[in-house]
């Protein structure tokens, strides 16, 4: 499929009724952020900072985060570059796992830093100070289920902000600051939380696993990862809404924006950005140079009148065939 659509790379990303779209790219590592590059990646919708980490096998202090950011924000200066703050816990630890019961339900991701404040402020002042070998670097935090967490935050981000500024040290002072949505409570609160931050990044592997009650990487219950259930399309549409209503930027970033299945849906609901896995970018972008945003919006009013998600399948399936 890659090298079917390799051709397509260095086309602009217009669907045919000629409505723009973003293309991003999610890495983890330096070899991920090439292949971003080769296939003509817009800018990183999503670094996973935690992934870094677990190659190093331990916390980095901030000058270690500084020049780590440094050679992805220079590989793509000019180009936007999302740095999701840790994102530890449930399956994906240091050094020392914490046993509990429920990880997915437990000590993970922003709870930790919000108890762990000196080194949320380490990564979040890494971030801040490597905004000066690209000014389109923004912050997005993992995991959010409530307001208050966004307050807090915003808090300690403000607390970086002053300290910066009295060290005299250089950056871009309205770096811009936006959430996950993949807890089913910041999709319901989509339209409170949008005008608390700069952007949404809608994270539908877990948004799945949480709204379905089910694993996402337990084969015992794959049967109940459905991301076309009506209920986890409807979060995602809430989300897209709020974000369009107040005129900030939305994107998908969970797997489900590199499906062929679901982009063209994606894409009816209103999204306009899409971040995927660097191998997919041309696969991607071969589906919505084919697409109408006019035509796919049909799609979703018939899409959101279905009640199951084997009848959603079916229609998506037809779609596509059609289509594509
Ligand atoms: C997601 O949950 O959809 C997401 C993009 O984050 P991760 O897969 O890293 O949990
Ligand atoms: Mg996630």
């Amino acid at each position: 499929q890659e090298e079917a659509n390799f051709h397509l790379i260095n086309l602009p990303s217009r669907t045919t009724d000629d409505v723009g779209i973003t293309l991003m790219a999610n890495v983890s590592n330096s070899m991920e952020l090439n292949i971003a590059l080769r296939h003509g990646a817009e800018g990183i919708g999503l670094l996973r900072s935690e992934m870094i980490f677990m190659q190093n096998q331990r916390m980095m202090n901030e000058n270690e985060q500084f020049d780590l950011y440094r050679e992805f924000l220079i590989l793509f200066s000019g180009k936007p570059v999302t740095i999701r703050t840790l994102d530890l816990g449930g399956d994906k630890f240091l050094n020392n796992p914490v046993h509990e019961a429920n990880p997915f339900l437990g000590w993970r991701s922003i709870r930790i830093f919000l108890k762990e404040k000196d080194f949320f402020k380490q990564q979040l002042r890494a971030i801040m100070r490597s905004s000066v070998f690209n000014d389109n670097v923004k912050i997005l935090i993992p995991m959010i289920s409530s307001l208050s967490e966004v307050q807090q935050i915003k808090a300690i981000l403000q607390e970086c902000i002053a300290e910066l500024k009295k060290e005299g040290r250089p950056f871009n002072y309205k770096i811009p600051l936006g959430i996950m949505v993949e807890i089913p409570s910041a999709a319901v609160m989509a339209s409170t939380l949008i005008k608390e931050v700069d952007f949404f990044s809608i994270g539908t592997n877990d948004l799945v696993q949480y709204t379905l009650a089910t694993d996402r990487g337990n084969p015992n219950v794959s049967e109940y990862y459905q991301p076309l259930n009506p209920a986890v399309l409807a979060l995602i549409r809430l989300t897209i809404r709020a974000a369009t209503a107040q005129r900030k930027p939305v994107s998908v970033c969970g797997e489900m924006a590199r499906d062929p299945l679901y982009v063209r849906l994606l894409l009816g609901m209103g999204l306009r950005i899409f971040s995927v896995n660097p191998a997919y970018l041309p696969l991607v972008k071969s589906i919505l140079l084919k697409s109408s945003a006019q035509q796919t919006k049909e799609l979703w009013n018939t899409v959101k009148k279905l009640k199951t998600h084997e009848e959603i399948g079916e229609v998506l399936r037809e779609d596509l065939k059609k289509h594509c």
